[in-house]
């Protein structure tokens, strides 16, 4: 599946907020939102007119980049949260939470979601004992992701490992620092989730 591949700090510049798509940096001093608090390009600091599809447009955007799916993929997602039984625009933040690198990324096994995204993708979590190199695969109440024996040596998950100590993590997964694993126990409710996404401008927007 495709990935964006541009720079990111402009897409948070962009969408006027942080998105922590960078893992430590945007916890840091050289964060570019704190920089240049305006949004990209030429026109960045000129006056702007917002419409109702602006700020729908928006605010899908964000929640696209917040949590690196992109557009084909994205509207999938908001098609099956319309088919299921509840409200659509809490059905599309929950489908989104129970992506595999989302939750590898809340469970503090990567900075970002980014880096869960490629340590998913090189193979190194394993899904019920199942090796799952899929960033989209969607976990489901009782599914445990363990970090794979072999992996568990890697510097990079030594360093991650010592930083989930302090994370903290939502209610609906447990994390087993021990096992090098998480528990979902249970998906994720509207106030579990804190995206910061207004998810009704974004099923306006698709229903248009
Ligand atoms: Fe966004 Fe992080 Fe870049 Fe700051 S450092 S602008 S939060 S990606």
């Amino acid at each position: 599946m495709a990935r964006y591949t541009g720079p990111v700090c402009r897409l948070c510049r962009r969408e006027g907020i942080k998105l922590y798509l960078k893992g430590e940096r945007c916890f840091s001093d050289k964060c570019a939102i704190d920089r240049r608090p305006y949004p990209p390009g030429q026109h960045g600091q000129g006056r702007r007119r917002t419409t109702e599809y602006g700020l729908q447009l928006r605010e899908k955007q964000k929640a696209r980049r917040y949590y690196g799916v992109m557009e084909k993929q994205f509207r999938s997602y908001y098609e099956e949260a319309a088919r299921r039984q509840g409200v659509t625009g809490e059905n599309l933040l929950q489908l989104l939470e129970c992506r595999l690198d989302n939750v590898v990324y809340r469970l503090g096994f990567a900075s970002s979601r980014a880096e869960a995204r490629q340590l998913v993708r090189h193979g190194h979590f394993n899904v019920n004992g199942r090796r799952v190199d899929i960033p989209s695969y969607q976990v489901k109440p009782g599914d445990v992701v363990s970090i794979r024996e072999k992996s568990q040596q890697n510097a990079r998950f030594k360093e991650l490992l010592e930083a989930a100590q302090s994370r903290t993590i939502p209610a609906w997964l447990e994390l087993d620092l021990d096992a090098r694993s998480g528990k979902v126990l249970r998906l994720p409710a509207r106030d579990e989730i804190d995206a910061p996404v207004a998810e009704q401008l974004i099923v306006e927007h698709y229903s248009r």
